[in-house]
């Protein structure tokens, strides 16, 4: 027999199948890890298909060394799902199946944790036994009558007679064995809340059907229920004795929705996210792998959760960057959802607040099915938002961090001793030009997209055409030198809030002040104890937290998620202040929300703050296709790195000269193809250049081909290179 075996070595020139004998002792099938002898040392690899002759000469071919597991580590989907990954992505084959499996069981980091038991063997008359020991022996005959034939029991609980457990084993009357035990992650388990679901809850639970493959997509405003939506959607996928998959954002994986879960369905959970050690990690794989926990809770890599028999896959806050993979290996969770979803005959369901413009644009067409869920559970309003024109404040002689407005609302949410969150965005890097005079923003004449400063150089940029300016000194509108560039820190409105305030608990939560392991969860939890207080945060804060307490959000500087030069920047502005809005006005009081702009125009602001996301959708659906961004066109950029810019430059331009014989022969198909050095260009010490083109599409399939083969005659070149459809971020 003859072994198809992918070496697990990352490189391109070993980016095949390559084939083993398989001896006779071994118990190898498909889907198994072994060990094999590769040049001059052992690899771990993947067996991925048997058959009886191979096309390689005798004499090359060497024999699999050894089994490095007794099950089958990849199933048959997740081969299939492979083949599919390599198509769509053209990834490597190591790449790929290592997503499937934990890294902790590569190269036998972690291993199996085992516990020894006993059990006493089947042929024993316990009675007998019982009887024949001595009266005085109070112990021997303490413990005897703890026994019962056919059970098992744990060494380490009965150690005060492990003396005579090793005399009855060595008599061969006990029989001691390791047994596999799983390390779980703690949670707490709270009783669930009874109520009776809503008219809308229960339609769009009657609404699934469990035995098609069909997407929906939950349309629910935040706080209307999705989440008990999805879980009684699992429930009866249970009861069928089918698997669920649900996924939310790593951001959101809180303990409050782990202790949800475990609740409702105990240890069919099984959790996967960054804060395992490598121990739980591995064992979570291995619950679910075995078929003991058919419920996964994780971020978006439990996606590739061993589940069979999947019966439904659900993708909460389905708009979120983070269900992208933007480095290698580079995939979408959505399509590999939708591959599984086919593959099992289930239904994929999306749930958001505010959907991405793509999916709601395939619900329109009638692609994914709409279920909508438009009021909160409770008729609990939505926090009023009110938007502060900062230009205005300025001309009023006001230019500090905040505005009157915020600062009466302060005073006012302390002085009734609730809470206050203040939100500043700081997602990436990048920064703008914007004149504080009359709000002029600098962007490109091309492609009407915010211009990013590059400190390096002292310029402007266009991060979609590529395209260079003069970094500004003077507004060219107004001619005023009051220009403003990049972005207010944490740090600094938490210095003047206690200059402010002296007296309020100030807490501040971003990047910096959470790097030890549970930061996280004790910042949140003072700052929820303490009244009154106000919680100073970026991203972080966004999303999930209920504090019941808090009556007031103020959002410093809402622009920055405006102008991160790409198409989608209004679509996450959208989302990121309806999820922060959702943060005020969570009980009884009521909620209030001050949004501070300097583009207070700006459309995003108009629709966010009547929460209208259908008319924030037209008018968003609209520009897409009047400027043919996507869905109405594919975006697909090629990366080219290397630790010697030469390298990556000529690289870059050999693939272009040869990307332009491709677009001259689909010229009418291409809306814009050009290359450059990337906005960032160095990370981790490596140049990056990249390839921008975007084309329609109906002809997608065809030119991604192309430019796949193209890549594919630079795989023994000296640099790393990728290509990316579609992607989140073009830094
Ligand atoms: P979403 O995910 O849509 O933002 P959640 O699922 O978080 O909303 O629900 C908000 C709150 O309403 C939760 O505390 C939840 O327990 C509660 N809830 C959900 N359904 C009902 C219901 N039918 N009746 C009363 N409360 C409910
Ligand atoms: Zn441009
Ligand atoms: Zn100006």
């Amino acid at each position: 027999m003859i072994a198809e075996v992918i070496v697990d070595i990352t490189s391109s020139e070993v980016d095949k199948v390559f084939d083993y004998i398989v001896p006779e002792n071994l118990n190898i099938k498909v889907g198994t890890r072994v060990s094999v002898p590769f040049g001059k040392r052992y690899i771990e690899g993947f067996v991925v298909k048997l058959k009886e002759s191979s096309k390689v000469s005798k004499e090359r071919l060497k024999p699999i060394s050894r089994a490095l597991d007794d099950f089958q580590a990849i199933n048959d989907e997740m081969l299939l799902l492979k083949d599919y990954m390599r198509e769509k992505y053209h990834l490597r084959l190591a790449d790929t199946l290592r997503l499937f499996i934990p890294a902790e069981m590569r190269t036998g980091r972690v291993k199996v944790k085992t516990k020894k038991q006993f059990r006493l063997n089947d042929d024993v008359n316990l009675e007998e036994l019982f009887n024949s020991t001595r009266k005085s022996a109070t112990a021997q005959r303490e413990f005897l009558g703890l026994l019962k034939n056919g059970e098992t029991y744990f060494l380490s609980d009965y150690e005060k007679y492990s003396a005579y457990i090793k005399k009855l084993s060595d008599m061969g009357i006990l029989k001691i064995e390791d047994t596999e035990v799983y390390r779980a992650p703690k949670s707490l388990v709270v009783q669930p809340p009874k109520f009776k679901h809503t008219k809308e809850q229960e339609r769009a639970i009657e609404a699934v059907k469990l035995d098609e493959k069909q997407t929906y997509l939950i349309f629910g405003v935040t706080g209307s229920g999705k989440t008990e939506v999805y879980m009684s959607l699992i429930e009866r996928v249970l009861k069928e004795g089918k698997t669920a998959i649900m996924l939310v954002p790593e951001i959101s994986l809180t303990p409050q929705i782990f202790s949800n879960f475990k609740s409702r369905f105990g240890d069919n959970v099984a959790i996967l996210h960054s804060g395992l050690s490598s121990g739980e990690r591995y064992d979570e794989w291995r619950r679910i792998h075995e078929g003991e926990a058919r419920v996964v809770v994780g971020a978006r890599s439990a996606i590739f959760a061993p589940v069979e028999n999947l019966g439904i896959i659900i993708i909460d806050e389905e708009h979120d960057g983070s269900y992208s993979s933007e480095t290698n290996p580079r995939y979408k969770t959505h399509d590999i959802a939708l591959f599984r979803s086919k593959f099992n005959s289930c239904p994929l369901i999306l749930g958001s607040a505010t959907p991405s413009i793509e999916s709601f644009y395939h619900a329109e067409k009638g692609e994914y099915k709409l279920l909508e869920l438009p009021a909160r559970v409770n008729n609990r309003e939505m926090p009023k938002i009110q938007i502060v024109d900062m230009l205005n404040e300025i001309r009023e002689g006001n230019t500090g961090i905040f505005s009157r407005a915020l600062k009466y609302e302060l005073e006012k949410c302390i002085n009734e001793k609730r809470q206050a969150i203040l939100f500043l965005n700081r997602r990436g890097f990048t920064s703008f030009f914007m004149c504080k005079e009359c709000g002029y923003v600098a962007k490109c004449t091309d492609c009407d997209v915010t211009l990013v400063y590059h400190k390096a150089e002292d310029r402007l940029k266009c991060h979609y055409c590529g395209k260079r300016y003069k970094a500004l000194t003077v507004c060219p509108n107004c001619k005023s030198s009051y220009i403003k560039q990049g972005a207010i820190g944490t740090q600094k409105v938490v210095e003047e809030l206690e200059e402010l305030f002296p007296n309020v608990k100030i807490y501040r939560m971003d990047n910096d002040t959470t790097q030890s392991k549970d930061a996280h969860q004790r910042i949140l939890a003072t700052f929820g104890n303490t009244k009154p207080s106000i919680l100073v945060g970026t991203q972080m804060i966004a999303k999930g937290h209920d504090f019941p307490d808090v009556t007031l959000v103020g959002i410093i500087d809402a622009d920055q998620s405006l102008y991160q030069s790409d198409y989608r920047s209004t679509e996450r502005a959208f989302a990121l202040l309806t999820q922060v809005s959702g943060r005020a006005g969570r009980s009884e009081a009521e909620g209030k929300v001050i949004l501070q702009s300097y583009s207070p125009r700006h459309y995003v602001y108009k629709f966010a703050s009547n929460y209208n996301y259908k008319a924030f959708y037209n008018k968003e659906i609209n520009l897409r296709e009047v400027t043919h961004f996507p869905p109405f066109s594919t975006i697909l950029r090629v990366l080219v790195t290397s630790e010697k810019e030469e390298v990556a430059k000529d690289t870059v331009k050999d693939i272009y000269s040869k990307v332009c014989d491709v677009f001259s022969s689909h010229r009418s198909d291409f809306f814009y193809l050009d290359a450059m050095k990337s906005p960032i260009s160095r990370i981790k010490n490596k140049t990056r250049f990249q390839i921008l083109m975007r084309f329609t599409k109906s002809k997608e399939d065809d030119i991604i081909k192309e430019i796949y083969k193209i890549c594919d005659e630079f795989k023994s070149s000296k640099a790393s290179i990728f290509v990316e459809i579609d992607p989140q971020n073009l830094s």
